[in-house]
């Protein structure tokens, strides 16, 4: 079967290739890329696939989404071996067991260079981004100007330094991170500014976060300035970042069936979320026939996601700040995405341009200042099918990184972000008519070194506790010791953004 992709937004037939959609990111029409079909695993996937490594799996997976002529199968698994090399973990995304419960199994994702799980996509994509630009490098002549991408981002902390490791060291891209000065954690400053290599660039910015963000707007809008650089986003929109998670849904259900021993259970994933990328990843899986029961979307208290899937209406409402800082968000832009599908299979008549049509009408008046979109009761209907939702307060938050720890043989020391997944767990284990077999994989988006104070507020009374000891790994303790590389900008305008850019990028050695 030949994969091409599609807007969410479109109501006439504009087919890109992978490559076109992970260049890009974004659809002309201001829409989401899509594949044009959901590929199917194999008819006996589940006895073929049970016993593949981590690399093998998203090998096949991949496969399924990317045309052979667009990427060989030896470059293709090329990528992926070099991307999850610079795992901890020999399983990449390992499946442990919190024993306060007996159904609850914890799916950890931080075992990438940066302690997040954003590391699981992003070094992949960063890996792709190198092979699309050397091989339309290789066929240029002596003296022809090589393409390049220059990619400016702006971050409140997690994706900054996730982009930096994917991309550090890769020839014809060079990095531009803005974030606040003095507003994301001293450890994630330092995560940032310790990679000194040549390609990348961490501007501290006098101001705030939302300012940065608007420079990366204006960035993107000037257009001989993009002409010139070839300015490009790595943000959670980017198409390569959901397939890239789509393998640790199969993975951690091939896990779970060896560790409980048994063919027969069902599974229902918890999942911490912001933009709705992690989610929407397991929505591929299950679709893809993955025997997943239920994804429960977990939120904090920005919890758009879950007053949606209440109400059926999509509304926007201010930032609040949050223990979980990176699932403070507004509106969640991936969720557009898993709606495509739920229009499609309701109002949308299973017509494509029919369902883009009403995702457009949808979009322009959530971008309006009413703000806001309500779906049919069919369409919400099909989406609970689903999902499930909560929303997780501050103070739960703290009692259950409190209660994990107190309550787990291994004394588990949970991150706020993963605390909202497992507060989320324990509000439906017992409470959802579920059957004995079922089980819950929550999944762990961060390592709790990242995140000290919520962590020392919950933990610091326990005897015994000790961040140092208990919480800070060897390799993120020794960053505070390392030179750092950052350039101070004093005035948050275009012009100062932009002479920076060219200035850093003359400096580089080609
Ligand atoms: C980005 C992030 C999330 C949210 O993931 P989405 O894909 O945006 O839903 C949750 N936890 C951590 C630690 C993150 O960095």
């Amino acid at each position: 079967m030949s994969q091409v992709y599609r807007s969410t937004r479109s109501a006439s037939v504009q087919e890109v290739s992978f490559e076109e959609a992970i260049i890009t990111g974004l659809a002309k029409d201001g829409g989401l890329f899509i594949p044009s079909q959901i590929p199917q695993a194999p008819k006996d996937f589940l006895k073929e696939w049970e016993n593949l490594s981590f690399q093998e799996l998203a090998f096949n997976i991949m496969r399924l989404y990317i045309n052979e002529n667009e990427i060989p199968d030896s470059d293709l698994r090329q990528l992926v071996t070099k991307s999850y090399s610079t795992f901890r973990s020999k399983d990449v995304t390992p499946l442990v067991k919190i024993d306060s419960k007996d159904n609850l199994h914890l799916l950890e994702l931080f075992h990438g260079p940066t302690y997040a799980f954003k590391d699981v996509a992003l070094q992949f994509v960063g890996n792709l981004f190198e092979f699309f630009l050397q091989r339309k490098n290789a066929s240029k002549k002596e003296g022809e100007e090589r393409d390049i991408i220059t990619v400016v981002g702006a971050t409140s902390g997690d994706t900054g330094s996730a982009a930096i490791y994917g991309l550090r060291n890769k020839k014809d891209v060079s990095v531009f991170i803005m974030y606040p000065t003095g507003r994301v954690s001293p450890l994630q400053e330092e995560q940032m500014t310790t990679v000194t290599d040549d390609n990348i660039h961490t501007f501290s910015v006098k101001g705030t976060f939302d300012d940065c963000q608007s420079l990366v707007k204006q960035v993107f809008a000037d257009e001989e300035f993009n002409n010139t650089y070839h300015i490009g986003a790595v943000n959670s929109i980017n198409w390569a970042r959901i397939l890239a998670q789509i393998t640790y849904y199969f993975y951690s259900y091939f896990q779970l069936k060896k560790q409980i021993g048994s063919e027969n259970f069902n599974v229902k994933y918890v999942v911490p979320s912001g933009n709705f990328g992690d989610i929407l990843a397991g929505f591929y899986a299950k679709e893809m026939g993955l025997p997943i029961e239920k994804l429960v979307v977990a939120t904090n208290e920005n919890n758009i996601l879950h007053r949606f899937i209440s109400t059926g209406k999509y509304d926007k409402a201010p930032v609040k700040v949050t223990h979980s800082p990176a699932m403070d968000i507004c509106v969640s832009s991936n969720f557009e995405r898993f709606l495509w599908y739920m229009i499609r299979k309701t109002d949308g008549s299973n017509d494509d341009l029919k369902t883009g049509e009403i995702m457009s009408t949808f979009m322009s008046s959530l971008s309006s200042p009413k703000g806001e979109f309500t779906v049919s009761a069919e369409t919400i209907q099909a989406a609970r099918q689903f999902l499930d939702s909560a929303s997780v307060s501050n103070e739960e938050t703290v009692s259950t990184i409190k209660e994990t720890y107190d309550n787990t043989t291994n004394k588990y020391i949970l991150d706020p972000h993963s605390a909202v997944g497992i507060t989320t767990c324990l509000k439906y284990i017992g409470a959802a008519n579920d059957s004995p077999n079922t089980h819950y994989i929550s999944l762990s988006t961060a390592h709790p070194a990242k995140f000290s104070e919520v962590v020392n507020l919950a933990l610091s009374d326990f005897e015994g506790y000790s961040f140092e000891k208990d919480v800070l790994p060897e390799e993120l303790r020794q960053l505070s010791t390392l030179p750092k590389k950052i350039r101070l900008i004093e005035h948050a305008d275009l012009k100062t953004i932009e002479s920076a850019i060219v200035e850093e990028l003359s400096k580089e050695k080609k």
